[in-house]
C-alpha cells in the first residue's frame, strides 16, 4: 500500500514523476499534512454512507482521505493536465470519479442525481482555490443543492467574513448572504507550512450547516440581498445615507427610506454594520413597495 499522498516526499515525488508546474492563476496550493486533512474530514462528520462532493482535489491528497471515509466522491477538477496523475495516485480507491468541469459552469445537480442517485447524506468538502472563494460558496447555496453543508478551506480573512456577528468589523453583506442559508462556523485556522507552494495570505476552515429554511422569511430575496449590500457601501457612513445614494432612485425616495425605516423600528443614523438579519428582511420588506 503506497504511503498517503499528503505528505511533503510523495507530494514532490508525485510532482516530479508528472513534470507537474503549479498555475498561480487557478489558486493551486496543495495541502501536504495528513494530520490536517484528517481534521478538515472530520468537521463533515462523514459515515460510511456519506457521499462527498470536492471542488479541486489537486493531485488528490483530499479526495484519498474522503475516498477511505465515505461510500463515494465526485470531484470537479479544471485543470486538464491533472487528470492523468489523480487516475494515477487514485487507482487505488474506486469510488472516485472526477469531473474536467469549471465548477462555476457545471450542472452540480444534475451530476449529484447521476452519481449519487442511493445516497441520502452528502456533503461537500475542499480546500478551495483562493481567486473563486466566494463565488464558489455562493454558487453551492444559490444552486440549492441537496446537500447537508460544507466544509472548506478559504482564506482566514474571508472565513472571518461569513462566520461574523453584527457589530464586528467583519460583519457585512457576504455575512449576511451565507448566515442566510447555513449555521456558519470557523473551526480550524491552518499555517501557511502545510501547502506547497505557501499562499500569501493565511488558512481557516469554515463549516456550513444548511438551515432546513431561510433564517429570515422575506417576500423577495433579490431585493433582500439588494438591500443588505447597500447598507454596506461605504462602512462609515448612516444607514440613511447608504440606502439614499445606493439604492436606485434612493435619491428621489428619501423620505420613503425615512418611512420604512421607521416602520422597521431602525433609527436612520445607526450603521448597517450594526443591524441583524431580523432587522435587514424587516427594513427591506418595508422598502419594498417603494422600489418595486
Ligand atoms: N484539493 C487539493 C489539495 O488540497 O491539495 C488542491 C487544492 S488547490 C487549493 C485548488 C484546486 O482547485 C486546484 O487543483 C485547481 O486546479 C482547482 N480549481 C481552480 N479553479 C477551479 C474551478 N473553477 N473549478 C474546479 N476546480 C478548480
Amino acid at each position: 500500500m503506497n504511503k498517503d499522498i499528503a505528505t511533503p516526499i510523495r507530494t514532490k515525488a508525485i510532482l516530479e514523476k508528472h513534470g507537474f508546474s503549479f498555475k498561480k492563476s487557478l489558486g493551486q496550493n496543495f495541502l501536504i499534512d495528513t494530520n490536517i486533512l484528517n481534521r478538515i474530514v472530520d468537521h463533515a462528520e462523514l459515515t460510511p454512507e456519506s457521499g462527498a462532493i470536492e471542488i479541486g482535489p489537486g493531485i488528490g491528497a483530499l479526495t484519498e482521505q474522503l475516498a477511505k471515509r465515505s461510500e463515494k466522491v465526485l470531484a470537479f477538477e479544471i485543470d486538464q493536465r491533472l487528470l492523468p496523475i489523480l487516475a494515477d495516485t487514485l487507482a487505488p480507491y474506486s469510488n472516485v470519479k472526477i469531473i474536467n468541469e469549471d465548477v462555476l459552469k457545471a450542472d452540480i445537480i444534475a451530476a449529484i442525481q447521476q452519481e449519487f442517485a442511493n445516497i441520502d447524506d452528502l456533503m461537500v468538502v475542499a480546500n478551495l482555490p483562493y481567486y473563486v472563494t466566494t463565488p464558489i460558496i455562493m454558487k453551492l447555496l444559490e444552486d440549492q443543492l441537496p446537500i447537508r453543508g460544507i466544509v472548506c478551506m478559504l482564506q482566514k480573512e474571508v472565513a472571518e467574513r461569513i462566520s461574523a456577528s453584527p457589530g464586528t468589523k467583519s460583519y457585512g453583506s457576504l455575512s449576511i448572504a451565507i448566515q442566510y442559508y447555513t449555521k456558519a462556523e470557523t473551526v480550524m485556522i491552518v499555517p501557511k507550512s502545510v501547502f506547497i507552494p505557501q499562499p500569501n495570505v493565511d488558512s481557516a476552515v469554515i463549516r456550513l450547516t444548511k438551515l432546513d429554511q431561510p433564517a429570515v422569511k422575506v417576500q423577495d430575496e433579490d431585493f433582500f440581498f439588494t438591500v443588505t449590500r447597500a447598507s454596506f457601501a461605504q462602512r462609515r457612513k448612516t444607514i440613511l445615507n447608504n440606502l439614499t445614494s445606493q439604492l436606485e432612485k434612493g435619491k428621489e425616495r428619501k423620505e420613503f427610506i425615512v418611512q420604512a425605516l421607521n416602520q422597521a423600528g431602525i433609527e436612520p443614523t445607526r450603521r448597517g454594520e450594526t443591524l441583524g438579519l431580523e432587522e435587514f428582511a424587516r427594513l427591506a420588506d418595508a422598502l419594498l413597495p417603494h422600489f418595486r
